[in-house]
């Protein structure tokens, strides 16, 4: 396991509001959350692409800019710093019981989904 923050949060180093968890993925409520239930899903064996810098996307929802209504991944390479995607990042911080609560609705919401 890589010595990250992720590493040390999936070996139980480090503690954190799971939402979703089985022998491949963990998944988390982010920290700093950009919005409530901005989540982390990190897979448990550490990735090498190969390529150096690059966002993952999916947008979901017209609001959330997505224009073609069938599930799909933008790969966006960032080549340097100016072209690729902009992103704005507004965080906050996440208040722990808050994020106790949250994660317990959407474990719950999860159980629900799986039945
Ligand atoms: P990146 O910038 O690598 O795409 O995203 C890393 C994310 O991990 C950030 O949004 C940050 O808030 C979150 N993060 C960093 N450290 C921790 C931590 O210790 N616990 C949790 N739950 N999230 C973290």
């Amino acid at each position: 396991m890589a010595d990250t923050i992720f590493g040390k949060i999936i070996s139980g180093h480090i503690p954190c509001h799971r939402v979703y968890e089985d022998d491949r993925v963990l998944a988390f409520l982010d920290i700093n959350p950009l919005s409530v239930g901005h989540t982390l899903v990190v897979p448990k064996e550490p990735a090498v692409t190969g390529t150096r810098d690059y966002n993952v996307l999916e947008n979901n929802g017209a609001p959330a800019h997505q224009a073609i209504a069938h599930v799909h991944f933008h790969i966006i390479p960032k080549p340097n710093g100016q072209e690729g995607l902009v992103v704005g990042w507004p965080a906050g911080a996440l208040d722990p019981a808050r994020g106790q609560e949250l994660a317990e609705k959407i474990r719950a919401a999860l159980l629900h989904i799986g039945k």
